[in-house]
């Protein structure tokens, strides 16, 4: 072992207490600290932040966190607080500081105290703060959940696309690590085009989840009963039932309650206070079963939750694998169910006509994957692989026989037929 690996290990332990690397992480955090741009894919949960967050803590300089999401951002923020013995290590730049807090976080950028700094894409359209952070040392730049700035990604944000000119006039050589959980080439393609870093080594992990048993159903009239008979086969367990729209998640929430079930709803249309207290359900165990539109998932870490159901089909493959990625976390079992009827398809596309056509393409092909998932009769997971730009061998990988068309391969999916709704 060289001093290097010696030191990175023991670095490890010291800030964050784990005596091991997950996965690419070791290979990934050297090539960060060498200078090196660097791309990371890695399904949620595969632990990405460590590989920006422990280079940052080493190097010499700030680095410069860029993150879409105020929350998440704070949760990092106070984690690495929590194992410093300095406030001041880690530090969120955005619009609603004051003078007072804005002064303190250069301050201490300044002194050499802070190595991480986040920052929302927004926040870095200004001049100010763009002019103050090319005037000090920024050890790297990362951007946390780089497929933000692909319109090919499921959750394209327009702050993203000027990113690259802004980290361009930051610095010019600054190396630049990009990270996502978003595996298609189209996506990763675009990452690197746009933050101008095609030289990047990339680190890719592999994207199969074995423990996760994919299903595809007909979506039929009597769909609520299917999804209850199911519950009910897998009572005193924890499962999400993802709908399209809040009006649904309510009449499916109170169909589920009524019929002895212990469910929850969960949509952005409820008051801050009942989401919260929604969730803490679910998380305490109060409830087995939250009903939610996908406002529901994002940062909620339950490990045990053991299904997912969609009761409407995602708009894209990714959606489908992020939503059903939350069952299983802890290695356990974990059922993916998905009930699926053209006319739900026919639904997502009339969504879309008043999107601009450019939008409109990419949905449209998005939705076309979908239904080539859902009335496929090859193995769901070679699909989702496939579609993840990964080979797959029923035969020798792992979880080769969990999903539905491997076991029983003669049945065929022809929703189309069988909805007359
Ligand atoms: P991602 O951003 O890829 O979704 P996170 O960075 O949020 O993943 O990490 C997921 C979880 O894994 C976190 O709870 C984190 O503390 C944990 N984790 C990360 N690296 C390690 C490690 N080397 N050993 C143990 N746990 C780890
Ligand atoms: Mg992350």
């Amino acid at each position: 072992m060289s001093i290097a690996e010696i030191d990175l290990h023991s670095a490890l332990k010291k800030y964050f207490g784990f005596s091991g690397f997950k996965g690419l992480q070791e290979e990934v955090i050297k090539n960060v600290i060498e200078g090196n741009n660097t791309f990371v894919i890695m399904p949620t949960g595969g632990g990405k932040s460590l590989c920006y967050q422990l280079p940052a803590l080493i190097k010499e300089g700030t680095a410069i966190v860029v993150s879409p999401l105020i929350a998440l951002m704070k949760n990092q923020v106070d984690a690495i607080r929590a194992v410093s013995d300095n406030d001041g290590v880690a530090h969120v730049l955005n619009s609603s500081l004051n003078k007072t807090e804005i002064k303190r976080v250069k301050d201490d950028i300044l002194n050499g105290i802070t190595k991480l700094l986040y920052v929302a894409p927004e926040s870095l359209t200004k001049e100010e703060y763009v002019d103050f952070l090319r005037s000090v040392q920024i050890s790297f730049m990362a951007v946390d959940e780089a497929h933000c700035i692909s319109e090919w990604g499921h959750d394209f944000r327009p702050e993203y696309r000027n990113l690259r000119h802004i980290l361009k006039r930051i610095g010019d050589d600054i190396p630049i690590i990009g990270l996502t959980a978003t595996a298609t080439p189209k996506v990763q393609e675009d990452i690197l085009k746009s933050l101008g870093m095609t030289d990047a080594v990339t680190f890719k992990a592999s994207f199969n989840r074995p423990n996760l048993f994919y299903e595809v159903r007909p979506k039929t009239k009597n769909v609520d009963a299917d999804i209850i008979r199911f519950i009910k086969q897998n009572e005193g367990k924890s499962g999400i039932v993802y709908c399209l729209s809040r009006k649904r998640v309510e009449e499916l929430a109170q169909v589920l309650q009524v019929n002895g079930i212990k469910a929850v709803p969960y949509h952005a249309g409820l008051d801050a206070k009942t989401r919260v207290k929604h969730q803490d359900m679910f998380l305490m165990e109060d409830c087995d079963v939250v009903v939610a539109t996908i406002a529901f998932g994002m940062g909620i870490d339950k490990p045990d939750v053991r299904f997912v159901i969609h009761h409407d089909i995602p708009k894209s493959i990714e959606s489908y694998y992020q939503e059903t990625g939350r069952a299983g976390r802890d290695g356990g079992e974990g059922h993916c169910l998905a009930f699926y009827a053209y006319k739900d398809i026919e639904k997502l596309e009339k969504f879309m006509s008043g999107k601009p056509v450019a939008e409109q393409e990419i949905g449209h092909a998005l939705l076309q994957e979908v239904v080539a998932f859902a009335e496929t009769s090859i193995s769901r997971r070679k699909f989702i692989l496939h579609y993840f730009g990964e080979a797959f061998d029923n035969e020798t990988g792992e979880g080769g026989d969990m999903d539905d068309n491997v076991r029983n391969p003669k049945k065929q999916v022809e929703a189309k037929d069988e909805v007359k709704t």
